[in-house]
């Protein structure tokens, strides 16, 4: 088995903050600086203000001291909206880089943990929780960082004015302190439950558009939308709950300002009363009080902002967590070869998940390179499962997977895959123009290979048709075209990346009996330059099939060619047989 990869596994969401903040730390440090310097300015302006009270008190000139401030001011203005753009600037690339690293990631998980998860809520922490990140990189990495400074340089000079002033100040802001510190775990534990029912929302939202004709056909859009109604209204309950600490933790901080400039106020009083300090010392001390409260309140604010990204950095660690396909095998083989491949079911046993039933109790084949062959069998039989296992969407649980006489796990995947052109049971189309579906699974196809595809898979009248021709939008999952039309442009798809490998699950189920047959000869021909193998369910596409696996409860039963099986094994007689009555009671 391949190693899972776990980047980030265990990591504190304050590293992880740090890690997206990283790319991006110059640009941090001139934001911070600017904010620093603006705290600079305003922190000068008490000073000047002494000196002009001073100049007053003893009838000098206050211009020279207007004029500084009035400098003061403009600079701090300035200083001030240039840092808060870099900031915000900075703020949004942190959002880029989490947004790049999370999408990129996902792109590559494995299916089996895709299977395990809801896309809406993947999509949302993608979407919605790493915005969380941008007031996180303002608020807490540059707000601790220039609040935590000023509020120290402030304390330094409050401390040089009158350090009994300062012994007071200190008090009242550790008691405040004491009790924010009770606060925050609150805040976090509803931001937490906030992230996750938009999660949930997202979630809801998903299941119902994505399914949306029949949830109306089903009239269900009323318990659909209660359903989406409830998380929003989760998200708002928790959202308003952490709003409520917050404001608190704010609240409190902002009143033990106030409670100690009031104090301050009372025992510099009476230090001035009794000589100690002169009044402007008091004021200057008074304004740096004044002063310290926007600091104060930038730490707190960013202790609590800091709670709801770290909820929102959890909930993307917890995805980068989910086990991803690996980058590179330990030793891997090169690449298949050239030549139509040759594959073998080794004894494989699998279960999609260590909770469920086994899906292949010990399959094993043998398909030689070039020819068709068929898999058949009742539904839940394990065929679609052969597929996704060649695909390695998942691995086997026991057994071997051969192509070319190698391991598939040897293969790096990527080159695997280029081997392999395959038809999902469902065909599904992607939403974008007919031309885009085409070349996904070879961007660098000709015109003219595109040409021949259509003729093949008899798609060159629709194109045709179309105002727009390839250029025509598919809508979403292709719902513009019709079901027929849907797999043959997964057909041809599959055909442009000329493969070693052909897989086509159920890939002719909806088209009609004209196009069957014309497809039908299609693949017969590719088959005589490429491995085919095709599930079926009417089997009237697999009588000419040079070799037929008969599926039934996870198992391989027989093995053979149309006429052996009929002869040979009951199963398979016995859906001939049916299939047989079927389609003359549906010609009748
Ligand atoms: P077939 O294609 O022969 O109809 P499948 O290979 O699709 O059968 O499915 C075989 C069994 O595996 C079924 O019982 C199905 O419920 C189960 N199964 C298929 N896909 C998954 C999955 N992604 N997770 C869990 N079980 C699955
Ligand atoms: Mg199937």
């Amino acid at each position: 088995m391949a190693v899972d990869e776990t980047p980030e596994a265990d990591v504190p969401p304050w590293r992880m903050l740090l890690a997206y903040a990283r790319p991006h730390r110059w640009a941090l440090l001139a934001g911070a600086l600017l904010s620093l310097a603006t705290g600079a300015t305003g922190l000068a302006l008490p000073l000047v203000a002494r000196s002009l009270i001073d100049d007053l008190s003893e009838d000098r000139s206050i211009a020279g001291a207007l004029v500084l401030m009035s400098v003061l001011v403009v600079a701090n203005a300035g200083v001030g909206a240039l840092g808060s753009y870099v900031l915000r600037r900075t703020a949004e690339s942190v959002v880029l880089t989490a947004r790049r690293r999370l999408s990129s990631y996902l792109l590559r998980l494995r299916i089996a943990a895709v299977d395990r998860t809801e896309p809406g809520d993947l999509m949302a922490r993608v979407t919605s929780d790493s915005t969380l990140l941008r007031e996180v990189t303002t608020d807490t990495l540059v707000g601790l960082g220039t609040g935590g400074l000023t509020a120290v340089a402030t304390l330094v000079l409050m401390g040089v004015v009158d350090p009994v002033l300062l012994a007071v100040t200190a008090g009242v802001i550790a008691a405040a302190g004491t009790v924010i510190g009770v606060i925050v775990p609150r805040i976090n534990r509803a931001a937490k439950r906030a992230a996750e029912s938009v999660g949930l929302m997202g979630a809801a939202l998903e299941r119902v558009l994505g399914a949306l004709r029949t949830v109306k056909a089903s009239g269900a859009e009323h318990r659909e939308e209660r359903a989406v109604h409830a998380a929003a209204q989760e998200s708002w309950r928790q959202s308003v709950r952490a709003a409520k600490w917050s404001a608190l933790a704010g609240n409190t901080a902002g009143l033990s300002m106030q409670v100690a400039f009031i104090t301050v106020l009372a025992v510099g009083g009476a230090r001035v009363a009794t000589g100690a300090i002169d009044v402007g010392t008091l004021v200057a001390f008074l304004l740096y009080v004044f002063y310290l409260m926007s600091p104060i309140q930038q730490v707190v604010g960013a202790v609590t902002q800091y709670q709801s990204g770290a909820a929102a950095l959890t909930r993307i660690r917890e995805a980068q967590l989910l086990p991803a396909e690996p980058a590179a095998e330990p030793a891997p083989l090169p690449e298949p070869g050239a030549e139509p491949a040759g594959l073998a079911f080794e004894d494989v046993r699998f279960r999609y998940a260590d909770d469920l039933p086994f899906v292949h109790h010990g399959v094993s084949f043998r398909v030689p390179p070039r020819g068709m062959t068929a898999f058949v069998g009742p539904s839940g039989a394990g065929k679609t499962t052969v597929f996704s296992l060649i695909e390695r969407f998942y691995e086997p649980t026991a057994g071997r997977i051969l192509l070319d006489g190698a391991d598939v796990t040897r293969y790096p995947i990527p080159a695997l895959r280029a081997a392999i052109g395959y038809v999902e049971q469902d065909a599904p189309v992607l939403s974008g123009s007919l031309g885009d579906n085409l070349l996904l699974g070879n961007a660098a196809a000709g015109e003219d290979d595109v040409r021949a595809v259509l003729k093949t898979t008899r798609l060159d009248g629709l194109v045709a048709r179309l105002p727009q021709g390839l250029d025509t939008l598919v809508g979403h999952r292709g719902t513009r075209l019709s079901g027929g039309e849907r797999q043959r442009v997964a057909i041809a798809r599959a055909l442009l990346r000329r493969p070693r490998l052909l897989l086509l699950d159920e890939a002719t189920s909806q088209l009609d009996a004209v196009n069957e047959a014309a497809l039908r000869d299609t693949v017969a021909e590719v088959a005589r330059s490429t491995t085919v193998l095709v599930v079926a369910h009417r089997l009237s596409t697999v009588t000419s099939a040079d070799r037929i696996v008969v599926m039934d409860a996870g198992q391989v039963r027989a093995v053979g060619t149309h006429a052996e099986l009929v002869a040979g094994d009951p199963l398979y007689a016995e859906l001939a047989t049916t299939q047989f009555l079927a389609a003359t009671a549906g010609t009748a």
